[in-house]
């Protein structure tokens, strides 16, 4: 932790004229809100695709006025960054704001955030493989939050689903709440019910999918998406289901999962970035 001399001097005064109340001027310093330094600027090619993953997601149908996404810094593996709270269809590169893993902002310059932030957080705190992380409220993967029935892949377009979504209810650990996950506490939670997983659905609410990069975890969005539509009619046609069994689902992940959506993204970004 950097402390300026400034807030130190400022600190010591405090203490001082508390006469005596050592304690009390310790807990302010460390419960102060603190305003990170910036990391640096972000890589261009970043920050474009960033602004396009939330605009090909809002196209995509996978996000409606709500949900987010976000990327690790380029320049600094303890940083995020994201949108400001605003409509995923109308992010710019202006909107793009640096975080820390406790959710402070470097420099909000008074804008509101997203106040579930703090799920971004916490899995680039425990996942370093993760680069990218989605947000999302798709009502086809709602179902499979709220039943006894599990997402299983469908098809090879979702064998990054091969080895399980778990299901996180923010109940358990957490009882009567308004469901977001508003907190480091529950981030934190969320992040372990993810553990090395590719996504995690959340009960009653959405699902957070991550990826090693922003292509990644906007694909993977849409083809969980896609997948639990196909799961859903596939259950209503009734009769024995064949899913992809784990072992296929890991020799599509071993031969390069879809190829890192290079072919897609291009058309995706080109389409989203032309409205
Ligand atoms: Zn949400």
């Amino acid at each position: 932790m950097v402390i300026s001399s400034n807030s130190m001097t400022n600190t010591i005064a405090r203490r001082s004229f508390l006469a005596g109340s050592v304690l009390a001027g310790v807990h302010r310093l460390f419960a102060a809100p603190q305003t990170p330094q910036t990391a640096g600027l972000a890589d261009p090619k970043l920050i474009e695709d960033l602004v396009a993953g939330y605009r090909i997601l809002a196209q995509q149908g996978v996000l409606d006025g709500f949900g987010h996404v976000s990327a690790r810094h380029n320049r600094a593996a303890e940083r995020f960054i994201m949108s400001r709270s605003l409509a995923p269809e109308l992010v710019t590169a202006t909107d793009l704001i640096e975080f820390d893993f406790d959710g402070n902002a470097v420099d909000a310059k008074g804008r509101s955030l997203y106040s579930e932030r703090f799920i971004h957080a916490e899995i680039y705190r425990v996942r370093p493989d993760v680069r990218a992380v989605v947000h999302n409220h798709a009502a086809s993967v709602v179902p499979f939050g709220v039943t006894t029935v599990p997402l299983r892949p469908m098809y090879h377009m979702a064998a990054f689903i091969g080895n399980g979504v778990p299901v996180f209810d923010i109940r358990k650990s957490f009882g009567m709440t308004d469901m977001l996950i508003s907190d480091s506490k529950k981030g934190r939670a969320l992040a372990e019910a993810l553990g090395n997983k590719a996504a995690v659905l959340m009960r009653g609410h959405g699902v957070a999918v991550v990826g090693s990069t922003i292509p990644i975890a906007v694909g993977r969005s849409i083809y969980l998406d896609l997948n639990a539509k196909i799961q859903a009619q596939a259950i209503a046609l009734g009769g024995n289901i064949t899913y992809l069994d784990p072992q296929e689902a890991q020799k599509m992940m071993d031969g390069g999962e879809n190829r890192a959506y290079e072919r897609p993204w291009e058309l995706w970004k080109a389409k989203a970035m032309a409205k």
